[in-house]
């Protein structure tokens, strides 16, 4: 048995968070992750992207390239991303290609068939399909099935906060949109399909998965208190 593993949301929380009491948890990251490190110790030691061929659309400023190499030089840090990744960013990591770096460390996953759909659409979803991990949702509830696929259990969320709402900063910091402001999806799709995506993972996760989160609008799991796991 692998022990607990906590999952890191982006949500506002995250910046009322003692984050530090998971330097030696197993933690698992994703997107801009890396720009609450100024304020903590600790590192994830899973970094989980969902995005896909979308990323030929992203800025040609490396935002993004940059929370991904972030985590591929970081020689304890498991990163779990789409092929395209392995693409696009051989042009901002000096030409390298990082699939022979980190032996056993660099995991490429490819999209499922309900990449890109929504809640609202007939094709969505109504559980997970392992051992190919469902792209529906958000690149927590990715994150959420490579933890279970682990064996690591009880899973518990941190910083899952939803409440997007349109226009307005959504994360832990205001830096966190810089850039993306035009490429935002509708805060509805964002809210429903997360919410979707976890009621997904609460049907068919092995693990039992709490949320750990202060405050929020995420009521899928039954809600435990952050601090009391570290007693
Ligand atoms: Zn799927």
């Amino acid at each position: 048995m692998s022990g607990r593993a906590f999952i890191l949301g982006n949500g506002p929380s995250l910046a009322h968070t003692n984050l530090d009491l998971l330097e030696d948890e197993v933690t698992f990251g994703t997107n801009r992750i890396s720009l609450i490190y100024p304020h903590t110790k600790m590192r994830v030691k899973h970094y989980v992207r969902k995005e896909g061929m979308e990323l030929f659309n992203k800025p040609e400023t490396s935002l993004w390239a940059d929370d991904a190499l972030y985590h591929l030089n970081d020689p304890n840090c498991h990163t779990w991303m789409n092929p395209w990744f392995r693409v696009r960013l051989s042009e901002f990591g000096e030409g390298k290609d990082w699939h022979n770096e980190k032996p056993g460390m660099i995991t490429w996953i490819g999209a499922c068939a309900h990449y890109l759909m929504h809640y609202d659409m007939d094709s969505c979803p109504v559980s997970w399909h392992l051992p190919n991990f469902c792209s529906f949702g958000s690149s927590v509830t990715v994150a959420i099935q490579i933890a279970a696929s682990l064996g690591y259990s009880p899973i518990y969320l941190v910083g899952c906060d939803l409440g997007y709402q349109d226009g307005k900063p959504s994360h832990f910091t205001s830096d966190y949109e810089k850039g993306y402001e035009k490429m935002l999806q509708p805060a509805r799709y964002a809210n429903m399909d997360a919410i979707m995506g976890h009621i997904i993972a609460k049907r068919s996760s092995p693990a039992p998965i709490y949320n750990a989160t202060k405050g929020g609008a995420l009521e899928a799991y039954e809600r435990v208190e952050y601090e009391s796991l570290f007693t």
